[in-house]
């Protein structure tokens, strides 16, 4: 280090002054504290908002998929039973299938727009709770 910038480096200190790389826009400015790290106001709440944003997502996922993947298990075991019950005609079995095969597809169709936020998580919920019935429905009796 020179002696000048060791100079202006101990005038910071004792006016207490740093130059910081703001972390959201690379902005180069003077910071009262150590620890700050925006350059304003205005990144530090943008800052705020992403940091909220990326929460928010991450417990939009913990609330979608565990419901998503409960009503699918709930199809694919009732379906696995039938498929093993030899009482069950064949024609009953296919129709079940067929079912199950519209579940799926709807359902990823569902989970995929919930994802995108075009749908809310409340209007899947019950829309899946609908599905369970309607698995109850089609395989109630062989049950
Ligand atoms: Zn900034």
């Amino acid at each position: 280090m020179s002696l000048l910038r060791y100079a202006f480096t101990v005038v910071q200190y004792s006016v207490k002054e740093y130059f910081q790389v703001c972390k959201l826009c690379g902005k180069l400015f003077r910071a009262t504290q150590r620890r700050q790290y925006y350059c304003s106001d205005r990144c530090l709440k943008m800052k705020i908002r992403i940091d909220k944003a990326k929460f928010d997502e991450r417990a939009k996922k913990t609330d979608y998929e565990p419901e998503y993947k409960r009503v699918y298990m709930y199809w694919y075991n009732r379906l696995r039973k039938i498929n093993f019950n030899d009482s069950v005609p064949a024609e009953e079995k296919e129709q079940i299938s067929s079912g199950y095969k519209d579940f799926c597809f709807e359902a990823k169709k569902r989970k995929n727009s919930v994802k995108k936020r075009n749908t809310e998580f409340n209007d899947f919920r019950s829309w899946l709770i609908e599905q369970q019935n309607h698995a109850d429905l089609l395989m109630k009796k062989y049950l």
